[in-house]
């Protein structure tokens, strides 16, 4: 896919998400904007995204703001991270294909900006992922779930995807309040039961682990993966028993 990355105040051009892009095969179109000049930095990214048309606009911190500051199409979505609406621009409102990605760490622009966008965008507490643990967002976790946000609303899916057949996944009631909460479920394979389990996205695209069934107590492997569609795939193995 096409990807309009509006990188941060004072970043470089090529820094590691957009590399990071690059790598998994996107085309990233990257201008480079003007530290000083908000608007001027506007001009260039709308012009940019004019030029090229991209599928998605990726858009860090300042370059969150230019993000939310350009016009673009009502099918573009945006995949904001922790973006400085508040330090720049006028715009107060997301479209409704846009998602956030936000450290609960960050110390340079405060999480609650980022729920206070969402809130007052209309957008469900799910459209705003934690993830990471710092203002960069560099990290692998953040970087995997950026090019999987892209992916599922480029795919035109609602986020998070809603037609993750056969697993049925629904936001946590509990958690509403706090971040992206996601359930699966797998059949355990000793026991036959549907066992229900939290998703964790922030934990990459590719998941392993190990848990007791709680039915029958059996040890099963879990997998899950986030595919290139935006569903969620989980099933389970027996635990490997070296002993025998
Ligand atoms: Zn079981």
């Amino acid at each position: 896919m096409k990807i309009l990355f509006l990188h941060g105040w004072h970043s470089i051009v090529g820094g590691v998400k957009p590399t990071y892009l690059q790598t998994a095969g996107h085309e990233v179109f990257n201008p480079a904007l003007d530290d000083d000049d908000f608007a001027a930095a506007v001009r260039t990214a709308q012009s940019a995204y004019n030029r090229h048309q991209p599928d998605v606009v990726v858009g860090s911190s300042r370059g969150g703001a230019v993000a939310m500051n350009i016009t673009t199409g009502d099918e573009t979505p945006l995949v904001l991270l922790c973006p400085a609406w508040r330090r720049w621009g006028q715009a107060t409102q997301l479209k409704s294909n846009a998602v956030i990605l936000h450290s609960p760490d960050d110390d340079v622009i405060p999480l609650a900006d980022s729920r206070l966008l969402i809130a007052q965008s209309g957008l469900p507490p799910e459209n705003l992922v934690e993830v990471g643990s710092d203002h960069r967002l560099a990290d692998s976790s953040s970087l995997s779930v950026m090019e999987w946000a892209c992916r599922v609303l480029v795919s035109g899916k609602r986020w998070p995807a809603d037609d993750a057949e056969p697993w049925e996944y629904s936001s946590h009631a509990a958690s509403r309040q706090t971040d992206a909460q996601l359930e699966a479920s797998y059949i355990c394979d000793a026991c036959g039961e549907e066992i229900v389990i939290p998703l964790d996205v922030t934990e990459g695209v590719r998941q392993t682990y190990v848990e007791d069934c709680p039915v029958c107590c059996r040890a099963n492997t879990i997998h899950v993966e986030l595919q290139d569609d935006g569903s969620i795939q989980v099933w389970s193995e027996p635990e490997q028993d070296y002993s025998e």
